[in-house]
């Protein structure tokens, strides 16, 4: 496989941005071999600046549950930046995108827009400060909330992928206020909360937790995060940036039916465009600024092109939509699991509704302890040999299969018969 122009491009990059990428994980470091520049995408497909072509399940990290450049979310946008790319000004848009986010979570009376993520989590934690009059915020092992200070300890994703404790630059005065606890354990959970209850504004957590790979939660720990909160009159934010319109039209919160106060969302909400939100009820988010005393703003939040990709994109998920791609991602995961363990090679692959992951262990996980114990250098080899064969994964033990509706069942049978052939030469050595 011919890969010399993003060779070259990344011996440019690294001459003016920092290791040559403008976000970590994809500088392929946890897996060896060079990062592929890419030129183009189409559906289900990437093509780099060598003219390879490649099966893409990371779709932007989640975003592009439709697939690459899917007809009507480009058509949406463009229209939308034909009439202006931004007014720093109130439009329609950011009305009726607000009014389908309300519709589908239903822990969202109002929501406000933001760019990323990580503002939206950050800002969602602020929120939860103002309105219980609390310091502390509990946040789980391995969960990644995106990048301000205050959530950047013990986080997955990239950080996890790095080996970063948090991060020098982050103060301890800026986690000092961040309680950890461990996923999938009420135990510690309501020990945590026996000392520090009484401070606690939130508990944040990943419903479906996918930067530490899959972990989803244990049967009822979702609801004792709810009962807890609850007890200890703390707010309850879930991050539903990857989960959110991703795993059901309502997230996690619908598939399990457990509703949080707050909610972060993010990626497939904004069509392939910067745009986040968080969510909550009318009156806790009435204690933003204007209505209230808590700022919060953003120069190009509810940018009107990303306001009309995100709607587009929203408008082509129905629920025959979830349920077709489920099967599609369960068709896919069974046949990875069943290639790796025809060849002898321990794996488990975990797949929660439209979501999967791939983790080299002989049990499946049920903590960032048990992921970070899997064998890494195994998922490199496994992604390598994917790759080669056309397949682009995750370049991260660490993430997840982000499938999306654009897979064909021709396209299942490729990922399936790429594992077969990789699995054969690990089991080879
Ligand atoms: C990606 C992600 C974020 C951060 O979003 P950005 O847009 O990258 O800032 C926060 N929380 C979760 C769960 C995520 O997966």
């Amino acid at each position: 496989m011919r890969t010399d122009v993003s060779e070259e491009l990344f011996d440019r990059a690294r001459r003016v941005i920092p290791g040559g990428v403008n976000s970590p994980v994809r500088a392929f470091s946890a897996v060896g071999g060079t990062p592929r520049f890419l030129a183009r995408g189409e559906g289900a497909y990437v093509h780099d600046v060598d003219g390879n072509r490649y099966l893409d399940l990371v779709g932007s990290w989640g975003p592009l549950i439709c697939g690459h450049a899917h007809p009507s979310v480009v058509a949406a946008a463009r229209s939308a930046l034909e009439a202006g790319s931004s007014f720093g000004a109130s439009t329609e848009g950011e009305v009726l995108l607000a009014e389908a986010i309300v519709d589908a979570v239903p822990s969202c009376e109002q929501v406000r827009l933001v760019s990323s993520g990580t503002e939206a989590a950050m800002s969602a934690v602020r929120l939860a400060r103002a309105a219980t009059g609390r310091d502390k915020v509990l946040k789980f092992v391995g969960h990644y909330h995106g990048h301000a200070d205050a959530l950047l300890a013990a986080a997955g994703s990239g950080v996890a992928t790095l080996g970063i404790p948090g991060s020098p630059g982050v103060t301890a005065g800026a986690t000092g206020d961040t309680v950890l606890v461990e996923w999938n354990d009420p135990e510690a959970l309501r020990e945590a909360l026996a000392v520090h209850g009484d401070d606690t504004a939130a508990i944040i957590a990943e419903p479906v937790p996918a930067n530490m790979n899959l972990v989803p939660p244990l049967d009822g720990f979702l609801a004792t995060l709810r009962e807890q909160a609850t007890r200890h009159g703390a707010l309850l934010i879930f991050d539903e940036v990857i989960s959110g319109f991703r795993l059901s039209r309502g997230g996690a919160q619908q598939l399990h039916g457990v509703t949080p106060d707050l909610t972060v969302l993010g990626k497939v909400v904004g069509g392939g465009f910067p745009l986040a939100a968080f969510g909550g009820s009318a009156e806790v988010m009435g204690r933003l600024a204007p209505e209230g005393d808590v700022y919060q703003a953003g120069t190009l939040s509810g940018n009107p092109v990303a306001v009309a990709a995100g709607r587009a994109q929203l408008d082509l998920l129905t629920d025959e939509v979830y349920a077709r791609l489920g099967a599609v991602t369960r068709r896919l995961a069974d046949g990875v699991a069943a290639a790796l363990a025809d060849a002898g090679v321990p794996a488990q692959v975990t797949r929660h509704a439209t979501l999967a992951g791939i983790v080299f262990a002989d049990d499946a996980p049920v903590s960032y302890a048990d992921v970070a114990a899997a064998d890494q250098g195994r998922y490199a080899a496994f992604f390598r040999g994917m790759l080669d064969r056309g397949v682009y994964l995750a370049p991260s033990g660490f993430e997840v299969v982000f499938t999306s509706t654009a897979l064909t069942d021709d396209d299942v049978e490729v990922v399936v018969d790429a594992a077969a052939a990789t699995a054969a030469e690990l089991a080879a050595g």
